[in-house]
């Protein structure tokens, strides 16, 4: 049985208090109760604050970005040492977002993809095509690219610990959520390049999340599929009623 997991990418919102706020709410709603993993990637300056508010509950908390690098002149950022030595568990790397806005590659993303990994963090990594790509029928053989380097260097074993996102940008923050079937093949696409490269028991480990315009009204669909483990949230994960209904559906 693969593992469920529902992670909410809290992106640049929510100050301490909200964080603990929510993250109490959270956890008297869904008490002991672990249908799945329950992840919450919160801004950095958040992090402290959430992981003591969870703690002696089942939620995890992550962070939304890293460096690669152990140590240095990198004004701004933070080494994973630095997420691991606080005992952050998860991180999501190559968010559409930080692709688009800030420059990420898929050579930055694998460097920070191992890099989480060496510090026993797992790494959310996110993939997806934009409305572009998808139109001209490329879809595929992007997602399908992204994996590969991504994941390049790693031996089955390290894959199975990575936790993949597929995020078509069109439908992250639009309300435009893609159908169950085209979102189960491409997971299915994702799972198949992964058989090629690491093989079939490696595939079937993986596990692997959808992620754009995720409510509580859309996700037990989402969720009824052969591939679908899980998924990333994004706007309706700021809300711990619909949050809540998500984690429900799974
Ligand atoms: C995301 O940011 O990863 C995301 C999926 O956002 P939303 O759920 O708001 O589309």
């Amino acid at each position: 049985m693969r593992r469920k997991v529902i992670a909410g990418n809290w992106k640049m919102n929510m100050l301490p208090n909200e964080a603990m706020n929510f993250i109490n709410a959270l956890a008297e709603r869904q008490g002991q109760e672990k249908t799945c993993e329950v992840i919450l990637c919160v801004p950095y300056t958040d992090l402290f604050y959430s992981l003591l508010t969870a703690q002696n509950t089942p939620i995890k908390i992550g962070a939304q970005n890293m460096h690669w690098e152990e140590r240095g002149a990198y004004t701004g950022e933070i080494a994973p040492e630095m997420l691991q030595c606080i005992n952050v568990q998860y991180v999501i790397i190559g968010h559409s977002e930080r692709r688009q806005y800030f420059a990420e590659t898929d050579e930055t993303v694998n460097k920070k993809v191992k890099a989480a990994l060496a510090h026993e963090l797992t790494p959310i990594l996110c993939v997806g095509e934009t409305l572009k790509q998808k139109e001209v029928g490329l879809a595929e053989e992007v997602i399908t690219k992204q994996v590969e380097l991504a994941l390049g260097g790693l031996i089955a074993k390290q894959v199975e610990e990575v936790i993949i996102a597929y995020e078509p940008i069109w439908a992250i923050g639009t309300g435009k959520v893609a159908t169950k079937e085209d979102a189960n093949d491409a997971i299915k696409q994702i799972r198949n390049k992964i058989a090629d490269l690491y093989g079939e028991e490696t595939a079937q480990n993986v596990t692997i999340l959808y992620g754009g315009s995720v409510n509580g009204k859309n996700a037990k669909e989402l969720f009824s599929t052969s591939d679908i483990d899980g998924a990333l949230v994004g706007g309706a994960s700021l809300k711990v009623g619909e949050f809540e209904e998500i984690i429900k559906s799974i």
